[in-house]
């Protein structure tokens, strides 16, 4: 079968240009947007900024306008005797003129505008009055919803336009005798109330009703969801039954000393819950495989160390991973502090640890006696190995690849049934013997935490090989954080709140933005800036730090803020993630405006932890484009990290968020939209998992339809005709 209308050229072009291949291609190519051609309206009631429009009337005269060698403008006085409008071609202008009568009666579609005060509009469609040729305008759809397709420039130049591509759809779903073939099965279908397959197909592009576009569109994007769904939780299950989790089974002296002892505060009622989800995963004999999010100062570190306290009281060692050498630092600092007084030996790999020091962490590790590795990825690196490796913890998830979160696994790497009963063999454990001998290697749980957090609908698309904590509650006491906007023009008045937050003895960040691809000149900025800072608080002191910093000096500026000698750190983002210190009260972030909200949202995380009210303040230039006023103003209203979150995620789309293209897992969404069809990924969701609890191994042949049909999509090779 071939496609009447498409030779070789257009072919390539609609290759080239769209990416369309086959008649599948072609179907699924969906159009933006419909426009309602059941309306027609009055030349008179006509504004300049409507959307497209219809209008019954005729051609009075033309007028034609030289616009240069070999190219005119060609006008046509129209009127409909509610008033006048011109219809306006800067090029196709003589076709027009030959073919479009003075005194016919014609169907005129398009955008109008205003011009030097005249009606117009450009480019119109024209087609004959529908009270002349009702069959003529069936062929294009008839007078119905008009679909309309996106086009490049490239394609307007052959004069392939919108109108085109809908003329291709029709011919070919006229063309196609059999019903498009369904690809859910029925009951599915039955009880969610989807439309069929071949009645979305045809409906999506040529609708009868509004109600039936809808219905269509639902169920288009429904069957993109649910695929994405099926496809991951297949590899989570896959997963599952590749690999075994050690289980955890005691809790012992290690954990209930600290519970007793050394917890200084009672856990909020979301960390509790949290760690029963952890215990529940680590008991279970599968794999841990679980993704923790909990807005800044949520109290996640807690959370890891009792996880990492359970798997030391099952014999296990245990390694927490952060993204930096501060954070690492800190997070020694932060747990050592927690296991005061405590047998736990805890140890620190970052690149600086060299020499006799490095060789003792190592040394310890293979012999189990270092018990808790805190690091950055030093830690993956081969030459660390440890003994008994039964949790990772990874801070700040989206910095990690998932290749690196395979790099750890492997380093727990054992196969217990094989010790067990081959103890001779002098291979044993070695990765290659597993599949002959058919066991299944245990692995290291691996809990991956982040302060950014990321919508539901988002997390379930791309990470649905993880499950999701939340901890959805902030420890007691804290006071929610004030933001404001000031324009840098009321720098003074800003300067003056900060020297009384400061006398009051609070801390204060200044922050400079620092984008890679201008580094030079925000670095040159933040020098700048600094001196100004300096001047204008003779009488405080201040530090500054960068990420172009020596690390060593960049420490130490840092503990210099901590420790309070300093009372200003003005600094880039390097201090995004993690630094805590709770006298800070005060965040000034300078040029808000180019920082992303996620951003502006872990800036803001620095203050509000302490006891005492603190402070977020965006300065800004005057001048703000509409998003940034967006921005800014979802940034003023609320502190709740997952509405950012979602706010951000609608304002940039998915494709941008941190950490979210490495997936991998996902297929490219034609039509539905994470942002925004929530209700249907989680439906999507709960089917594909019915399916999944149903039929783990992907044999029963009530499934065969959707396995066939996943097996399709992940080759990409839909079998369809080539469309030429
Ligand atoms: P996160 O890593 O989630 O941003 P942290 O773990 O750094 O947050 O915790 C922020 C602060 O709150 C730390 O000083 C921590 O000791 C404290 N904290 C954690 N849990 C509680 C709790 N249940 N009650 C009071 N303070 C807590
Ligand atoms: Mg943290």
């Amino acid at each position: 079968m071939y496609l009447p209308g498409v030779g070789p050229n257009r072919k390539k072009v609609l290759s080239s240009e769209l990416g369309i291949e086959t008649f599948g291609d072609l179907l699924e190519y969906y159009p933006y947007k419909h426009v309602d051609r059941t309306k027609i309206y009055k030349v008179h009631d006509l504004t300049g900024d409507m959307p497209f429009v219809q209008v019954v009337g005729h051609i009075l005269s033309y007028e034609t306008f030289e616009m240069g060698p070999g190219r005119e403008r060609v006008v046509a006085h129209f009127t409909d005797g509610t008033g006048l409008m011109d219809l306006v071609w800067f090029n196709g202008g003589k076709y027009a003129k030959k073919n479009y009568l003075t005194g016919k009666e014609y169907l005129i579609f398009g955008r109008p505008s205003v011009f030097n005060n005249r009606l117009q509009v450009q480019h119109p469609d024209v087609e004959p009055s529908p009270a002349d040729s009702p069959e003529k305008n069936e062929e294009t759809g008839g007078p119905g919803f008009r679909p309309f397709y996106n086009t490049t420039d490239k394609m307007k130049k052959l004069n392939m336009t919108s109108r085109t591509v809908e003329r291709l759809v029709k011919t070919l779903l006229d063309k196609l005798k059999e019903p498009l073939p369904e690809t859910i099965p029925d009951f599915i279908l039955g009880s969610r109330h989807l439309m069929g397959r071949d009645e979305a197909l045809r409906a999506i592009h040529f609708p009868q009703s509004a109600r039936q576009l809808e219905a269509a569109r639902v169920r288009l994007k429904f069957e993109e969801l649910f695929f994405v769904q099926l496809n991951i939780l297949r590899y989570a299950s896959d997963q599952r039954h590749k690999y075994r989790g050690y289980v955890f089974r005691r809790i012992g002296p290690v954990f209930n000393d600290f519970y007793q002892k050394n917890l200084p505060f009672e856990l909020t009622a979301a960390q509790k819950r949290v760690m029963h989800e952890i215990r529940a995963d680590v008991c279970s004999g599968r794999q841990m495989n679980r993704l923790l999010q909990g807005d800044v100062g949520s109290g996640k570190t807690l959370v890891a160390l009792m996880a990492m306290l359970i798997a030391l009281d099952n014999g296990y060692q245990a390694c927490m991973m952060a993204p930096t050498e501060i954070l690492a630092e800190q997070h020694l600092a932060t747990l050592k502090d927690f296991l005061s007084d405590m047998p736990v030996r805890v140890e620190l790999l970052t690149g600086m640890v060299k020499g006799k020091k490095r060789q003792e962490v190592l040394d310890g590790l293979l012999s189990g006696k270092v018990e808790i590795l805190v690091g950055t990825h030093a830690v993956i690196e081969d030459t660390v190995q440890f003994r008994q490796l039964g949790l990772v913890v990874v801070d700040e998830q989206h910095r990690f690849g998932v290749a690196q979160r395979a790099k750890l696994w492997g380093k727990g790497l054992r196969v217990e049934s094989l010790e067990l009963s081959d103890a001779s063999s002098a291979n044993n454990g070695k990765a290659s013997q597993l599949s002959t001998l058919n066991a299944q290697p245990s692995i290291p749980h691996v809990l991956v935490m982040t302060a950014t957090p990321i919508p539901r609908t988002l997390a379930m698309t791309l990470y649905g090989d993880l499950d999701v904590s939340v901890i959805d509650e902030l420890p007691p006491g804290r006071k929610p954080i004030r933001t404001t906007h000031v324009f840098e023009t009321r720098m003074t008045s800003l300067y003056d709140g900060i020297r009384r937050q400061i006398r009051e003895g609070r801390q204060v960040y200044i922050v400079f933005p620092l984008i890679e691809e201008s580094e030079k000149i925000d670095l040159k900025n933040l020098e700048q800036g600094f001196e100004v800072l300096r001047e204008a608080f003779p009488e405080f002191r201040l530090s500054k730090v960068h990420g172009k910093m020596k690390p060593h000096d960049k420490e130490e500026e840092m503990q210099r803020f901590v420790s309070g000698e300093t009372q200003i750190l003005v600094a880039t983002t390097v201090i995004e993630v993690g630094v805590n210190v709770p006298n800070a009260s005060v965040m000034v972030i300078l040029d808000a405006q180019r920082f992303g909200l996620s951003q502006l949202h872990q800036l803001r995380g620095r203050v509000g932890r302490g006891a005492d009210q603190s402070y977020c303040i965006l300065v800004t230039p005057f001048k703000l484009s509409e998003d940034t006023r967006k921005r800014i103003d979802i940034m003023c209203e609320t502190n709740d990290g997952f509405r950012i979150a979602e706010a951000d995620l609608k304002l940039r789309g998915p494709g941008d968020l941190e950490g979210t293209q490495q997936s991998g897992i996902a297929f490219d969404l034609k039509i539905a939209d994470i942002a925004r069809d929530g209700q249907l990924v989680q439906m999507a969701r709960d089917e594909a998992q019915k399916v999944i609890n149903d039929d783990p191994t992907c044999q029963s042949a009530r499934y065969q339809l959707l396995w066939s049909r996943l097996r399709q999509l992940r080759k990409g090779q839909i079998n369809w005709s080539k469309i030429s």
